[in-house]
């Protein structure tokens, strides 16, 4: 549901990284969150995701169990921050 409504997903044609799509985003939420160590690359790709995202609140609406994945993107943004992650130069200029 949140993948095919979401506002970005139509980048995933251009940026092969599946961390744009947000049913995708969750696994590798996941493994970030379950303190496993991750690759540059791994960590590289989620920022991406996360920061590709428009914030346009579209995948919380349509979430059919009502998980509030947008507040869950800030905290991934949060947490890449607190790791000492630079948050990337390139914003969707359609955040915040
Ligand atoms: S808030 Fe982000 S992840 Fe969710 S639908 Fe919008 S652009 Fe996609």
């Amino acid at each position: 549901m949140c993948t095919s409504r979401c506002s970005v997903a139509i980048a995933f044609k251009g940026i092969p990284n599946v961390n744009i799509l947000p049913s995708e985003k969750i696994a590798s939420i996941k493994a970030l969150a379950s303190g496993r160590p991750l690759g540059e690359r791994e960590i590289r790709d989620i920022q991406e995701g996360v920061y590709l995202c428009t914030n346009c609140y579209r995948c919380t609406v349509v979430c059919p169990v009502g998980i509030d994945l947008q507040n869950l993107w800030n905290k991934v943004r949060e947490l890449l921050l607190q790791r000492g992650i630079p948050e990337l130069s390139v914003l969707s200029p359609f955040s915040f």
